[in-house]
């Protein structure tokens, strides 16, 4: 069907600017293993993250698996089920256990409120995540942390290019870890970072993203394979040179969908944060069904048959997931198993037209009644 839209859509360059981008790798022969469009995208994006010290790798989730592994860290995490199975993979994949924290009904993102209550003797790390791009309560939890000596590992997969208070958002805990996913705001086309500012640390993540190897003879540590090649670099050196006019794109997609849903009975729209550059990431709709007059099924279903690919994001929540065998009871965090039944992502990227967010929106409202 030629109207129908999906949830997202990858950005890309012209086709020209990214064969010319690769023509060097011709000359050079240096596919992988941290070559020059490598470190040149390294450079640019320190410069465009603002922040101190980045490290590329193939993916978002070996940022978050590897990150972990470079901490050392043993004993219990404190984390959201209301993420992709990414963040509670790598904590269970590093042999951590996870500790699920309910989330914040208006940002939700990880309720700060409630992680003290959550730390015992074997608690070693926070993992919060900035879920759409909304920010988490970044000062209560490095409160927190310094208070009980606990590492802080943000998943900053959905917040490429926003700021806090005017700093780099990769610029807080001990670590952020970035996602490049074709599906993200940034992309190269599968691709991920760590934003550190602990330069030892920098070193291990390097090591470990290459089989743990320390020197020619010399292998420190059990690693993995989890290095940036030529060709995703080249895809992001490309893509990076349009983000800001993406994300603008994006900035007026969001507020068209605002006009149209924005005020309407049953309806809950994602915040809008103080102090936050966003980059407009996601739109999360929450639906009430007794107040709008239609359940989450119902919208979901509605768009689906128009050819409409809304997705229910983050449903089901990671700490009820098949592979964990009941070991979580999700009664411990009630707002995120309220939030995740009602929550659906409306489509969203930068070359997506106003008539059809009207038409998605138009659905959406004839579900009323
Ligand atoms: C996309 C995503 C990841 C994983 O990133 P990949 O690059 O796909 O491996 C991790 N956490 C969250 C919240 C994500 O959305």
């Amino acid at each position: 069907m030629a109207n129908n839209i999906l949830v997202t859509r990858s950005s890309m360059p012209e086709l020209q600017e990214y064969m010319d981008e690769i023509s060097s790798i011709w000359d050079s022969h240096w596919l992988t293993n941290m070559g020059p469009k490598h470190k040149q995208l390294q450079a640019a994006l320190c410069d465009y993250m603002g922040v101190e010290n980045i490290d590329l790798l193939t993916n978002g989730h070996m940022a978050l698996e590897l990150t972990l592994q470079a901490l050392n860290l043993q004993g219990e995490v404190i984390t959201t089920p209301f993420t992709f199975a990414s963040t509670t993979h790598a904590i269970v994949r590093n042999g951590l256990t996870p500790v699920f924290c309910d989330i914040d009904s208006e940002t939700y993102c990880i309720d700060a409120s409630k992680i003290e209550k959550l730390i015992t003797d074997y608690t070693c790390a926070i993992m919060p995540v900035h879920v759409y791009g909304n920010i988490c309560n970044i000062e209560e939890i490095e409160r927190i942390a310094h208070k009980y000596e606990l590492k802080v590992i943000y998943d900053a997969a959905h917040t490429f290019g926003e700021t806090y208070k005017g700093k780099g958002i990769g610029s807080f805990g001990d670590a952020s870890c970035f996602s490049f996913h074709a599906t993200k705001v940034f992309n190269s086309i599968e691709g991920g970072a760590v934003c550190f500012s602990d330069k030892q640390l920098g070193t291990k993540l390097y090591e470990l993203k290459n089989f743990g190897i320390h020197g020619p003879e010399e292998v420190l540590a059990v690693g993995a394979n989890a290095k940036m090649n030529e060709f995703c670099a080249a895809m992001g050196l490309c893509n990076l040179r349009h983000a800001e006019e993406e994300i603008e794109k994006r900035r007026k997609v969001v507020e068209r969908y605002r006009k149209r849903l924005g005020g309407v009975d049953g309806i809950q729209l994602n915040c809008i944060q103080k102090d936050v550059k966003s980059n407009y990431a996601y739109f999360p709709v929450v639906f009430e069904e007794k107040q709008f007059g239609a359940s989450r099924a119902e919208v979901f279903d509605k768009l689906a048959e128009n050819g409409i690919g809304a997705r229910k994001y983050f449903y089901p929540l990671t700490n009820t997931f098949e592979c964990f065998h009941n070991q979580y009871d999700v009664l411990k965090t009630p707002v995120a198993l309220h939030i995740s039944k009602r929550v659906l992502t409306l489509p969203l990227y930068a070359e997506l037209a106003f008539e059809d967010v009207d038409r998605i929106c138009d659905i959406i409202l004839s579900c009323k009644y």
